[in-house]
């Protein structure tokens, strides 16, 4: 296997047309109406390395939402206000082998299985202090600094769109509402919504990435957020619920921290290495996206980056 400090933006486009094909093999969500509107054959591919130099190939500047890539943001805003114990005083550490959208012991022991799928994302979201939109406003924060972009903001016409449609999410809602976890209105379930339709680009994930793969220090090296336990917490969540119910195969296959989103994106951490940061629409069965997957595949077969 090769040693990363050769990757290179021509390493990344080799790989990108060696799996451009799959673009047309997976299908763009579209059960929330306005990601049916997305260009199937965009596709794109960074890394940021170990020194925080990024390389970029593809269509780079093509926005997307970041969907359930948000939850670990989310995770971790909740986390550091209230600390971990409190977090998960009443959510479980699962991994995820249901889809996203699964009602999984809502009905049961009243607990969502992990803050990864929508049940505890929402639940998570709805931690996070502040009236209105102050908990979106938090997660919007908190993804410009990891990214050091400030143009990053939400498509209000995605978030129009999971609002009218969302009806699921907000059944869940309702049901920790009942069950009391929830005691807010559904302004908390709309930041929820809002968080999902933030837009960025695959090189903002890859700095994700590379965010909780560095023990929450930025890609300049700035480290006010620094801090190994939430950085451990968030790899964990991303290693066994952040692909679906896919996880357990991916991390077999894959054997790294990530976490996708149906908007077509996925981050991926090489933990004390760098971020990966892929995008492409069209989805596999489970959600994720097809092509993203079988670039992520590609680099980790040839610089030997599973971590186990
Ligand atoms: N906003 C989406 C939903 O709640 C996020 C799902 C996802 O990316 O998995 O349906």
């Amino acid at each position: 296997t090769a040693d990363i400090s050769t990757i290179s933006e021509k390493t990344l486009s080799s790989i990108l047309e060696k799996n451009r094909t799959y673009s047309t093999q997976g299908k763009v969500a579209d059960y929330i109406p306005e990601l049916g509107k997305m260009d199937a054959k965009a596709i794109a591919f960074s890394v940021v390395d170990q020194n925080g130099k990024v390389f970029n190939t593809g269509d780079v500047h093509k926005k997307f939402t970041m969907q359930s890539i948000s939850k670990i943001i989310a995770l971790m805003v909740a986390v550091r206000e209230r600390g971990e114990a409190d977090v998960f005083a009443k959510m479980g550490y699962f991994g995820s082998e249901k889809p996203f959208n699964h009602f999984s012991n809502l009905e049961t022991t009243g607990k969502p299985l992990n803050p990864m799928m929508n049940a505890g994302a929402i639940y998570t979201t709805s931690l996070i202090s502040g009236a209105g939109e102050q908990a979106f406003i938090k997660v919007l924060d908190m993804v410009r600094y990891i990214t050091k972009n400030q143009n990053i903001d939400y498509s209000k016409s995605v978030y129009e769109s999971e609002k009218s449609t969302g009806h699921r999410n907000r059944g869940m809602f309702y049901l920790m509402k009942n069950n009391g976890l929830i005691s807010g209105n559904e302004d908390q379930l709309d930041n929820y919504f809002k968080q999902c339709s933030i837009e960025l680009t695959a090189e903002d994930l890859a700095k994700i990435g590379y965010f909780f793969a560095h023990q929450c220090v930025r890609f300049d090296g700035d480290s006010k957020y620094k801090s190994a336990e939430v950085a451990k917490l968030i790899e964990s969540q991303m290693l066994t619920a952040g692909m679906y119910e896919f996880s357990g195969e991916y991390s077999r296959m894959v054997g790294l921290p990530s976490k996708s989103g149906v908007g077509g994106g996925i981050a991926v951490s090489v933990p004390g290495k760098m971020g990966i940061g892929v995008f492409s629409p069209a989805l596999d069965q489970h959600g994720n996206s097809l092509a993203g997957y079988h670039m992520i595949l590609d680099l980790v077969k040839q610089y030997n980056l599973s971590i186990f």
